[in-house]
């Protein structure tokens, strides 16, 4: 992955308002086999706003992407989109897009990193025993994952197709209509009926 272009700006900041403090910096990023993505952060010194996203400048369209998580495929690319849900089945972990939701350029070692830190905060908000003991095992499995024991399954729905798995292994579905509907896309949905 090459960096191609970085362009940094003071911007007004979109949390707390103040003019000329907050740093907006741009990376267009080339990913091999799946093309150009811009990755965006926003951080503000005086009120501590942090936002990351990706962009894919080359659309693909809605898709679910799977693959093993094994030791050989720790290091596969993966672009996770702010609308992207990640589920990993076997461990009862998922992550779906809301308001504070990132986008990121990371591969899948990295995956179950945020996975990771992720269960060990919600070890410290659980109270009763068995969601505790549910964490830790959770937490067990994850890091032998990491080492390369054993394996697991990634699945990745994007339905505006800016997310990717780049792998020869992976395995690309469309996404159906109905699970199309029920997906989150981190925006509020207004119903007509
Ligand atoms: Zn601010």
């Amino acid at each position: 992955m090459n960096e191609e272009e970085i362009t940094e700006m003071i911007i007004k900041c979109p949390a707390c308002s103040v003019e000329g403090v907050a740093k907006s910096i741009m990376k267009e990023l080339e990913i091999p086999h799946f093309g150009k993505v811009l990755e965006t952060t926003i951080q503000c010194p005086k009120c501590g706003f942090r936002h990351s996203d990706v962009i894919a400048l080359e659309q693909n369209d809605p898709a679910k992407y799977i693959i093993e998580i094994n030791r050989n495929n720790l290091s596969v690319r993966v672009v996770r989109s702010q609308s992207a849900t990640v589920t990993i089945p076997e461990l009862g972990v998922k992550v779906e897009p809301g308001p504070k939701s990132e986008g990121y350029v990371t591969n899948v070692e990295g995956i179950l990193t945020r996975f990771e830190d992720a269960v060990i905060k919600a070890l410290n908000l659980f109270e009763d025993e068995e969601s505790q003991k549910n964490a830790r095992n959770t937490l067990i499995n994850i890091r032998e994952l990491k080492k390369g024991n054993g394996t697991a399954t990634l699945i990745m729905h994007d339905p505006f197709g800016q997310s990717n798995i780049v792998s020869e292994n992976v395995e690309i579905l469309e996404i159906p209509e109905e699970e199309l509907r029920e997906l989150k896309t981190g925006f509020v949905h207004i119903e007509d009926s």
